[in-house]
């Protein structure tokens, strides 16, 4: 099967698996001829907490959660390293949630701790806890483009001591790869506050093959964004660029 893997160390793993089911379900009802030839044998959803268990997946979610205890927690379990290998230089899909999207990133700032160990792979500078504590908590509609003629209603976005994109950065090895400034870090999802001035905030981000969201869409039952990562999961194997496991 595919083995497509959620980073279970810490946070909202079994919401993940949960999504990812269903949007597995949606495609092979819908559109079972995107699917592998025997559609029993497409998906394998996997608790990851050990680098065995990584070097199986074709892909990964890393959760929401708490960062700062993601990164040590995976110093600890020998997985930091196996994480920047699959993320930097296997180049397989990931995508990160809230504090999955604060691993993913190069930088972050605002870190009360005065830095934390991150995976990377995605060329921005992340700005933790963007909104406050916990009791800012809040629900916001979004328009996600993205989504495309799947997109009938707006996104409910779930943010709980959000991160947001506060700058793309250039790549370090930068201005020889010919995608200019942005490194090619595509915006996928904005948040402007009701009424708000100026352009809004970056929440949703994709550079090559690192997704990243602020919000969760596992706290809804809204599968929309996860049949869409599935489908570029899947697009990944019929482009063989991902091994399909027996
Ligand atoms: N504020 C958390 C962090 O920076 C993320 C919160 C979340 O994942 N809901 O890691």
């Amino acid at each position: 099967p595919i083995t497509v893997g959620v980073l279970a160390l810490q946070g909202g793993v079994g919401e993940h698996i949960s999504l990812l089911q269903k949007a597995a379900a949606h495609i092979v009802t819908t559109q079972p001829e995107i699917l592998p030839s025997d559609p029993s044998k497409t998906f394998n959803f996997l608790e990851v907490r050990t680098p065995d268990a990584l070097a199986q997946c074709s892909a990964l979610i890393i959760p929401g959660g708490e960062s700062t205890t993601m990164a040590i927690v995976a110093r600890r379990l020998g997985l930091l390293d196996p994480l920047r290998q699959f993320v930097k230089v296997e180049h397989k899909p990931v995508w990160g949630t809230c504090a999955g999207l604060v691993m993913l990133a190069e930088e972050a700032s605002a870190t009360k701790q005065g830095g934390q160990e991150l995976v990377g792979g995605l060329d921005v500078r992340v700005l933790r806890n963007r909104y406050g504590t916990q009791i800012q908590s809040f629900v916001a509609d979004l328009e996600l483009p993205f989504l495309g003629g799947e997109q009938e209603k707006p996104f409910r976005g779930v943010f709980i001591r959000a991160p947001v994109v506060e700058e793309i950065i250039a790549p370090v090895s930068g201005g020889t790869t010919g995608v200019g400034k942005n490194g090619g870090v595509e915006v996928l999802g904005v948040y402007r506050k009701k009424g708000g001035k100026g352009e809004g905030d970056i929440v949703a981000v994709k550079q090559q093959n690192v997704f990243g969201t602020s919000f969760h869409p596992e706290l809804t039952d809204d599968i929309r964004i996860h049949v869409w990562w599935l489908k570029r999961v899947l697009e990944g194997v019929r482009h063989g660029e991902l091994v399909v496991s027996a």
